[in-house]
């Protein structure tokens, strides 16, 4: 197989495993789709259906367990957001995250060669990237090392810890050490699975393949996300462009990605008409998974939304917590703050009137709230004796 990378903006073309072109932009892999129709995909476990347009063969072990999650539909939740809405439940992935699709392809392709001679994988992450690319690294038996800000919470570093990686905690800026483990990772024969490198993004095409599969032979309206690094939109949009030069889908669904108005660079450049994404003073939000003051792949992001017809757009934490809630409450769907912005920007999309109310509207949950564990359980319980449950057992029967 062939790894060439191409960029989206300028159309620069390489054969070294690099991540960025010369212009400055992220560059992905230049793939060709063919005459793909539904009709080829093949038998294969969870994302590997979509074989023949994948540069790399199924790797078997854990990445048979990466994709191929569910669309869930739930009356309550159109009752709330105003539209119909799908939610495509990434938590369904082994750590939880659809993280799992670009970790999976990255690691068959690092075997089949597509970094050149490499014995190590990395990343700079401390939240689900750090989790995903531990274990798929673990399951390839692969050394990993996961580079963290010194300020990330204990509880976090022992989920990461679980999966053996070597964990380093790095003082000093975290937007030069993402960047600049790209640049000189592959000289030490480590090669960098950050967020929004070509290896990354080309399993995390993946979603949009599903998505579109599943509402063949139309699409849906939209498809609303919520956005950091740009690296999972950067994924979406290239599956979409793949299916529209295969002939397999005619109109592309409107892509709306969504931020914590606390932290929202890429919402900002679209909102003022910018043709590039400028860094932003970010600040705290209950999404953390998705504070990216200055994100890899901003302006990519930035360009999949308005080539699509689409937005990005900005929710704050009150309407987080919110849609957060009804997927709980509603759907029995348990998501992280950051996924929740995306049902939450649904909602905001339909008051604005951009979304109809008979519109198809898939809402990406990007990761489980099962490994975020909030404050809300232990002030929720009653303790009660047990000489009292027949009482309390006919309280909840009524
Ligand atoms: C990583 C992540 C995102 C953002 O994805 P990017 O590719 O960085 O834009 C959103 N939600 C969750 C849960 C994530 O882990
Ligand atoms: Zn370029």
């Amino acid at each position: 197989m062939r790894y060439d990378r191409v960029c989206y903006d300028c159309g620069t073309r390489t054969t070294a495993p690099v991540a960025r072109c010369e212009c400055g932009e992220p560059l992905w892999l230049e793939t060709d789709p063919g005459s793909f129709d539904w009709d080829d995909v093949v038998d294969a476990p969870g994302m590997w259906r979509y074989g023949p347009l994948l540069p790399v063969e199924p790797p078997g072990g854990l990445a048979d367990a990466a994709g191929g999650t569910p669309l869930v539909h739930e009356p309550a939740v159109d009752e709330f957001a105003g539209a119909r809405v799908h939610v495509k439940v990434e938590g369904e992935n082994p750590t939880g995250s659809f993280k799992d699709r670009g970790s999976a392809f990255g690691l068959a392709a690092l075997e089949a060669g597509a970094a050149g001679d490499v014995s190590a994988v990395g990343t700079v992450s401390h939240g689900n990237m750090a989790m995903s690319t531990a274990a798929f690294a673990a399951a390839a038996d692969v050394p990993c090392v996961v580079m963290t800000p010194t300020d990330v919470p204990p509880a976090r570093l022992d989920v990461i810890a679980q999966y053996d990686p070597t964990l380093l905690k790095v003082d000093g800026d975290y937007g030069r050490l993402y960047e600049r483990t790209l640049e000189r990772g592959l000289e030490s024969g480590v090669c960098f699975l950050n967020s929004d490198v070509p290896l990354r993004v080309e399993g995390q095409k993946t979603t949009a393949l599903e998505i579109c599969e599943a509402f063949a032979p139309d699409v849906p309206d939209a498809i609303v996300m919520p956005v950091s690094s740009g690296g999972h939109a950067s994924g979406v949009w290239k599956a979409l462009r793949e299916l529209q030069a295969a002939g397999t889908i005619d109109d592309l669904p409107r892509l709306y990605l969504v931020q914590a108005a606390a932290c929202a660079p890429i919402a900002e450049a679209d909102a003022a008409g910018a043709d590039a994404v400028t860094p932003v003073e970010g600040g705290e939000t209950v999404a953390y998974s998705i504070a990216n003051a200055d994100p890899p792949s901003g302006t990519r992001a930035l360009r999949a939304a308005r080539d699509t017809d689409g937005a990005v757009i900005a929710v704050d934490d009150d309407a987080i917590r919110t849609a957060q809630r009804v997927l709980a409450t509603q759907a029995g769907l348990s998501v992280e703050a950051a996924s929740a912005t995306a049902l939450a920007g649904v909602r905001k999309l339909v008051a604005e009137g951009v979304l109809e109310s008979t519109d198809d509207v898939v809402a990406v949950a990007t990761g489980t709230g099962l490994t975020e564990a909030t404050a809300a359980g232990s002030t929720a319980a009653t303790t009660i004796d047990i000489a009292d449950l027949d009482d309390n057992l006919d309280a909840v029967g009524e």
